[in-house]
């Protein structure tokens, strides 16, 4: 039996070689290339690290290749796995209903008409809904995203907005969390501050999230990041300040919802605190991006988010790169806009807000590392996480080019093959 054991052990391999791509985008800048293009190298993986990227020859004298799975990628084309920065992607129920009306009607109409509408909406169906069922909604969602070549995914809370709530909800982004080599890697944020629910005066609301949910988050390891929405109706300056520096006492990294309906001093904020990012950025001044790029905030941008909503002001995303900003691209994808395609972001980044393809696709996966505060991933370079997606696409601009198309063939997650679906 031993021998037979011993037999099998020797068969297994060691790791994966991703054979004679036809470009490889590493998104590790070399002069004024920003996404690192390279041709005539291959791959090669061990456990869920890069260890080399070279040429076969150069790669067979060093390794063993035969102890490598190998995946044959000729013609096609590799990209670090996206990395989406901001994400509600975990919610009960649906708000299509709104989204569609919204189509013809105003908001006012809409509430009018019966119709549960807002974050108020969400909050009520996400308490209804059980963990379990919050766990297979989101990753249908993730899974998906996954296929279409997101490897990592931030994951807020944000429609529990009692303690009971916003923990379980947290507990399901540890569940998808857990769903290693199926699901995208999960970063868990508290958005306890989301919103205001029904019935529960503001002050004493703030005291709850100060005074409860935060230490209970810590105590239970639920998060990395915690978030604040501060605009009109939501959070006020004063009460962010608060709410942040009580996360960052207890060890939570920051990042706020800032500027997006009006410039209430989020973004002065993110500044004067450094904080990881400041997402949204519709109403933020020159001088405001200018504190954000000195202050090595990155700014999260969300074309699609603006899209679904009409934004009557969408965010000034050449006068953050004037300044200097280090920007990332993200999804958004929450119950009031659903887009789960980072390739359909960047396209709208490209067309609609002047990023070259270049910058998008850095944005994407870099930016998206950064303001996730990981530096072991958004790159394709010896000693990162080989998270990688393969393009069948002749070449790179197709991605921006083909407008709502999937180019994605194959995702490698953790160092492993994943049979993705073709979204
Ligand atoms: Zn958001």
């Amino acid at each position: 039996m031993s021998g037979v054991v011993q037999q099998g052990a020797s068969l297994k391999k060691q790791g994966l070689l991703l054979k004679n791509p036809a470009e490889i985008l590493t998104c590790v800048p070399v002069g004024s290339d920003l996404i690192g293009r390279n041709t005539g190298r291959s791959i090669l993986i061990e456990g869920s690290k890069i260890i080399a990227i070279d040429s076969l020859p150069v790669l067979s004298e060093n390794f063993n290749l035969s102890g490598f799975e190998m995946l044959d990628c000729t013609g096609k084309i590799l990209a670090p796995g996206f990395i989406d920065s901001h994400t509600h992607v975990v919610f009960g129920g649906s708000r299509v209903k709104e989204y569609a009306m919204r189509m013809t009607r105003t908001a006012d109409e809409v509430r009018a008409a019966g119709i549960p509408s807002g974050i108020t909406a969400s909050m009520a169906m996400t308490r209804l809904a059980s963990p379990e069922e919050l766990y297979i909604t989101a990753a249908d969602r993730l899974r998906r995203m996954l296929a279409h070549g997101t490897t990592t995914v931030e994951s807020k809370s944000g429609y529990g907005l009692n303690l009971e709530n916003e923990l379980k909800m947290l507990q399901v982004n540890r569940m998808l969390a857990g769903a290693k080599d199926q699901l995208p890697h999960i970063v868990s944020t508290f958005l306890g501050a989301h919103a205001f629910p029904p019935d529960v005066e503001e002050q004493d609301y703030v005291s709850e999230i100060i005074e409860e949910m935060i230490p209970a988050v810590v105590e239970m390891n639920l998060a990395t990041f915690c978030d604040v929405y501060i605009d009109e109706g939501f959070f006020n300056l004063d009460q962010a300040r608060r709410i942040l520096l009580a996360a960052s006492e207890a060890g939570l990294l920051l990042k706020i919802h800032a500027d997006q309906y009006a410039a209430l001093g989020g973004s002065e904020l993110a500044a004067e605190l450094g904080l990881v990012s400041a997402d949204h950025l519709n109403y933020t001044t020159k001088d405001t991006m200018q504190r954000l790029a000195d202050a090595g905030v990155i700014g999260v941008l969300m074309p699609l988010i603006d899209f679904a909503v009409r934004h009557p002001q969408p965010f000034d995303a050449a006068a953050m790169r004037s300044a200097g900003m280090q920007l990332a691209l993200a999804t958004d994808i929450c119950p009031g806009g659903w887009t789960e395609s980072m390739q359909l972001v960047m396209q709208f980044a490209c067309r609609v807000h002047g990023f070259s393809p270049e910058e998008a696709l850095y944005a994407a996966t870099v930016g998206g590392a950064k303001a996730l505060a990981l530096d072991d991933r958004g790159a394709i370079a010896p000693g990162l996480q080989a998270d990688i997606q393969i393009w069948d696409v002749p070449v790179f601009e197709d991605v921006i080019y083909r407008l709502g198309s999937n180019a994605v063939v194959d995702i490698v997650l953790n160092g492993r093959r994943f049979d993705a679906v073709r979204g």
